[in-house]
């Protein structure tokens, strides 16, 4: 497990947050078109960011002659490379969360079944547990060690 801290645009905040409607059922068609919207306007950010770092290589690639300079560059890349390699999993996760939107599979915990709750995936739409239960698996992680 990658250490969560280090992940690109983990928390998408340009969006208005819901407002659900009296008597309005949890995960409703418009909650669910809601969260579809917010996860990819998301996915074209992060794309956004991918081409940038492309192209940000391509051109930094043909500005160094000096060796020092090439080995703080050669760094760069790696950086680079990782934080690209992160944002591509995090599409795939958000290409996998518009998915189960489409099933109706969406907004409830895949360990014991509650609602994950609206604000908290408004801060993490790729969340598939809830707050306990991640928790828990956090703490399990922990003490198993990486
Ligand atoms: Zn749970």
């Amino acid at each position: 497990m990658a250490n969560t801290a280090e992940q690109p645009r983990e928390r998408f905040t340009n969006f208005t947050p819901y407002e659900m409607k009296k008597g309005e059922e949890y995960m409703s068609a418009d909650m669910l078109e809601h969260f579809k919207n917010l996860l990819r306007q998301w996915k074209q950010e992060l794309m956004e960011e991918v081409d940038r770092t492309m192209h940000h290589m391509q051109e930094d690639a043909a500005n160094y002659a000096d060796p020092s300079d090439r080995a703080t560059q050669e760094e760069e890349f790696s950086l680079e490379l990782r934080t690209r390699d992160r944002e591509r999993k995090l599409i795939k996760k958000i290409d996998q969360t518009i998915d189960r939107i489409d099933k109706d599979d969406y907004g409830f915990c895949d360990q014991c079944g509650v609602e994950i709750g609206i604000r908290r995936l408004e801060a993490r739409p790729t969340a598939t547990l809830c707050i306990d239960c991640k928790t828990l698996a956090e703490i399990r992680e922990r003490q198993t060690g990486i």
